[in-house]
């Protein structure tokens, strides 16, 4: 994002995002607005053809839809992030390069390889790509250092750099794959252990379930209360469904209001025993205002449980879950539904 537009500019697009959140009825939060306000700037191609597309569809443009757009096609923190890393590499690259070139006068051998890193960064554009590059960076300098007695004293501030940079990568790459609110891993996250399960249970031939948690009712909470209030429900209702879990159990923020939670090598009858303990731990619980004590009452969930069937792809799995779902509440919510439930009616 960049809004360094003149003033009579962004006062145009302005009036024009505001045109827009009144046409399709939105109240005016931030992800809304900004939206909106990129649309309208004509500047992010691919999210103004994602939202004509939507629009000729008459696909509802809801919260949910806005804060897609909004993850898809705005927020790059990864690329700034993944920018910055290869910055500092290219510099530790040069360093490395050019303590070699004074002790030993040339390149060839081992430091030849640094020359060869340099070109290959060029072709990187995601975290896996750098971890290789730096994976190869520790290999060389650490060869470097073995075989140079005079590099020795330089390159091991090079070294630590590196281990250093190692960290900060893992650390990004984390923070790329968690919710900020509720600390949860996010749907990105998610997809890469949803895929490791799908090859183990392959290799296993045990299956795996998951279970998909909407929050009944949630819109009142946020319009009776507030969207703080609903923000910090959130956060609670992770760590209840977290209490529930075992080690190698995954709770992951799906959406909004909406939680996948990954049971490995669990069947039907295991997961329905998970989600009631669920069931139970909200049941038990009655929320209330830190502010002022007064009673929210009981926050109930509905639960679309599904259990993996050979090669089929993560994402039929998950629709199933998600018409169990929306089984569960159309049969009248606080209630999980398996997917067995979808071939009996
Ligand atoms: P249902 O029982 O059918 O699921 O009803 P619902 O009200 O829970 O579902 P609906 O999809 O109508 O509304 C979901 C609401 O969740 C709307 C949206 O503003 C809110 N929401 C989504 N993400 C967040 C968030 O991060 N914080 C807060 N406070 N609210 C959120
Ligand atoms: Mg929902
Ligand atoms: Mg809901």
């Amino acid at each position: 994002m960049n809004y360094s537009e003149d003033k009579s500019k962004a006062g145009e697009y302005l009036r024009l995002a505001l045109g827009y959140l009144a046409r399709y009825n939105q109240p005016a939060s931030p992800i809304n607005y900004t939206v909106w306000y990129e649309y309208v700037s004509g500047k992010n191609q691919k999210l103004k053809n994602a939202i004509d597309s939507s629009i000729q569809s008459a696909t509802p443009l809801t919260d949910k839809r806005m804060e897609l757009l909004y993850q898809k096609f705005i927020t790059d923190g990864d690329r700034i992030v993944i920018s910055k890393l290869l910055t500092k590499i290219n510099l530790m690259l040069r360093e490395i390069t050019s303590h070699v070139l004074e002790t030993e006068g040339d390149l060839s051998g081992r430091g030849n390889t640094l020359r060869g890193l340099s070109e290959q960064i060029r072709e990187v554009h995601d975290y896996e790509g750098i971890k290789h590059i730096v994976d190869q960076m520790i290999v060389e300098t650490k060869a470097l250092i073995q075989s140079g007695s005079k590099l020795q004293s330089r390159m091991k501030i090079s070294s630590a750099d590196l281990q250093q940079l190692y960290r900060e990568l893992e650390k990004s790459q984390e923070e790329a794959q968690t919710d900020s609110l509720t600390g949860l891993i996010n749907r990105r996250g998610l997809e890469k252990r949803f895929e490791l399960e799908r090859i183990r249970a392959k290799q296993n031939n045990i299956p795996f379930s998951i279970i998909m948690v909407d929050i009944d009712h949630f819109k009142k909470v946020n319009d009776s209360f507030g969207h703080l209030v609903g923000d910090s429900l959130l956060r609670g209702i992770s760590k209840i469904l977290n209490n529930q879990l075992r080690r190698n159990d995954i709770a992951a923020r799906y959406g909004g209001e909406e939680f996948l939670i990954l049971l490995p090598e669990t069947d039907l009858l295991g997961a329905s025993a998970v989600a009631g303990k669920i069931q139970k731990g909200l049941s038990s619980k009655e929320w209330k205002l830190k502010t002022s004590g007064q009673s929210m009452g009981c926050i109930t969930v509905s639960m679309g449980i599904s259990v993996y069937s050979m090669d089929e792809s993560g994402r039929d799995m998950i629709k199933r879950a998600d018409d169990a779902l929306y089984m569960a509440k159309n049969r009248g919510r606080n209630q999980m539904v398996t997917q067995t439930s979808l071939i009996s009616g």
